[in-house]
């Protein structure tokens, strides 16, 4: 028997877990881990910041149900890349961070970008390890991979010093390990499935609200079922958006806030009382709400209104048992209840609330006159990123999603920078889906330089840049004097002049009846293109009751 080296040992053991895409920026001490991936038949997506780079890795475990994997280098390659581990974790997805280390020999002597990598990493994850031996990698990426996948996903961290990797190894002093299987599915105690079903049916103004945790699980056709059988109203949060189609009749999207305030009774699937969810608290929930959770996080259970009913379990396999319970009753939340005429009626003021706004033709135009076209235009299978301020809160309620997973968005973090390495994962994940991203000019920012990264590997994304000249709010031009307000960003700028010279086909738009028609060449282009619509810099949303933020 021959020896191995570490980067080779690594990749084989990502491979051996399950781990088909890596994004990455390679230099020392990780090149050969990259190569050594390639070989290994894991797909390399060579980034340009590490802050995207692992993005995207987490995005596509999110997409294909197994942890990704992000490389970058030591000291500043790992720390840029803490900006998506901690994003992950509080998204709840799975991903894999490698970080290359100055060689362990060296440690305390101030080697090149040598930093405390795994310290560093802990908070933002579930499990943080260095490696310590070179047979013992197999050992490391299952346990890493397991806790990354296994109960409530998150994100994982494993330290590789420059030794550890350039470094050989007899291959038969390999410690092997064995593959981490699909996460068993745990299931909720029967009374308390029973339990949650009579709660269900004792309330008045029942509401469903259909989190991420579902999409997560693959819960889609048996939350389908759920609510096919008991007619109950739903809200998807933003990135449960999907698991049901939104045009579904039982939607009540477009009267969220009334369907909050007024509902006496919320049954979270997959979702959590966060800021999102303005915590389940008074003024935008009744006071004394009454919760049912279910939940595969036990410590989740009760956060901020405790919870009158439990349902502890992988969300998949608590709502087959919620089905199955549901054949021994005649139940279902009956048609003629006055909450649905309530619901209705508020989304009908709403939607004629933004009518106006959706029919004006004055340039530059208003969000909601560029969502019109927006909608129309976007194929039905899309997966759609949104990201930005305005950008991001109108476009969720104007560009419907009908599968489950469709939607990518700044998420639980609330984190501007995640939309182009959300869009080139899906891309990649996804090259027969029309890939669709919107968002702000703000936004766009933080990491337009991966559009190098979209056409060097022709991945055909389609981008429209909501551009508004400012964060938030914006200017129609630069002052001649006086200092530049805070939040203004050039107005006008020529984004799509960045994707021209990248290789890619970028259109300016200025008169909302401009819009469809670049809208549709640039979804007939074969390859990146980017739509650049300028944004009259005092649009705005609807006037709400509340602020976003208001608790
Ligand atoms: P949303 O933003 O849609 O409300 P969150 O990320 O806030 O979604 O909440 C998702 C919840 O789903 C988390 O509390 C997480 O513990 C839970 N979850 C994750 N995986 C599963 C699963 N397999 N089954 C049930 N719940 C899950
Ligand atoms: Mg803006």
């Amino acid at each position: 028997m021959g020896t191995i080296d570490g980067a080779t040992l690594m990749a084989r053991s990502l491979k051996q877990q399950g781990v088909d895409y890596m994004f990455g920026i390679v230099g020392f001490p990780v090149f050969g881990i990259a190569g050594a991936a390639q070989k290994e038949g894991i797909t390399y997506i060579g980034m340009r910041n590490e802050q995207s780079a692992s993005y995207a890795a987490q995005a596509a475990g999110y997409l294909t149900g197994r942890p990704q994997a992000c490389l970058v280098v030591s000291g500043p390659g790992v720390i840029h890349a803490f900006a998506g581990l901690a994003n992950a974790q509080q998204n709840c997805w799975p991903m894999i961070l490698i970080g290359g280390a100055s060689p362990s020999y060296q440690t305390g002597m101030g080697g090149f970008q040598e930093e405390r990598q795994v310290e560093l990493a802990k908070p933002y994850c579930k499990y943080a390890h260095g490696v310590d031996s070179i047979a013992r990698i197999p050992y490391y990426v299952e346990q890493a991979i397991r806790t990354s996948l296994y109960g409530r996903p998150g994100a994982v961290y494993l330290d590789m010093p420059d030794n550890i990797i350039s470094g050989e190894v007899d291959e038969d002093k390999v410690v092997q390990a064995a593959t981490v299987g699909e996460p068993p599915r745990s299931q909720a105690h029967p009374d308390d499935v029973e339990a949650a079903l009579s709660a269900l049916e004792s309330a008045e103004r029942p509401l469903v609200v259909v989190g991420k945790g579902m999409a997560w699980s693959r819960a889609e056709g048996e939350v389908r079922e759920f609510i096919e059988r008991t007619q109950l109203p739903f809200l998807a949060s933003p990135m449960g958006k999907g698991i049901l189609p939104d045009d579904d009749p039982l939607s009540v999207g477009a009267a969220r806030s009334t369907a909050l305030r007024e509902a006496d009774l919320v049954f979270l699937m997959g979702a959590r009382l966060n800021w999102i969810m303005h915590f389940g608290l008074p003024p935008r929930f009744a006071p004394g709400v009454r919760v049912v959770q279910l939940d595969i996080s036990p410590e989740e259970i009760g956060t901020n209104v405790p919870a009158e009913v439990a349902l502890l379990g992988d969300g998949k396999a608590v709502a087959k048992q919620l089905n199955s319970a549901l054949d021994n009753r005649q139940w279902f939340y009956p048609a003629e209840a006055p909450w649905r005429g309530t619901l209705k009626e508020k989304a009908e003021e709403n939607l004629a609330a933004v009518a106006p706004m959706i029919e004006d033709e004055s340039a530059p135009m208003n969000y909601y006159r560029a969502y019109r076209d927006i909608e129309e235009w976007l194929p039905e299978d899309a997966i759609i990123i949104g990201e930005g301020a305005n950008t991001m809160d109108i476009g969720r309620t104007q560009m419907p999603n009908r599968t489950a997973r469709t939607r990518l968005d700044a998420g639980t973090y609330g984190t501007m920078g995640i939309g182009l390495g959300f869009t080139i994962a899906a891309a990649v994940v996804h090259p027969d889906r029309p890939i669709v991203t919107v968002q702000g000019d703000s936004a766009f920012g933080f990491s337009g330089m991966e559009l190098e990264t979209a056409c060097r590997y022709k991945l055909p994304i389609k981008l429209v840049i909501l551009n508004n000249g400012g964060i938030g709010g914006g200017i129609a031009e630069l002052p001649t004097d006086g200092p530049l307000p805070p939040f203004s960003l050039t107005p006008g700028a020529h984004y799509e002049g960045i994707m021209e010279a990248m290789g890619g086909k970028g259109f300016y738009v200025e008169d909302p009846k401009d819009l469809r028609g670049a809208l549709d060449e640039a979804m007939a282009f074969d390859g990146p293109a980017l739509v650049n619509v300028r944004i009259n810099p005092k649009a705005g949303r609807k006037p709400q009751q509340f602020g976003w933020l208001t608790t």
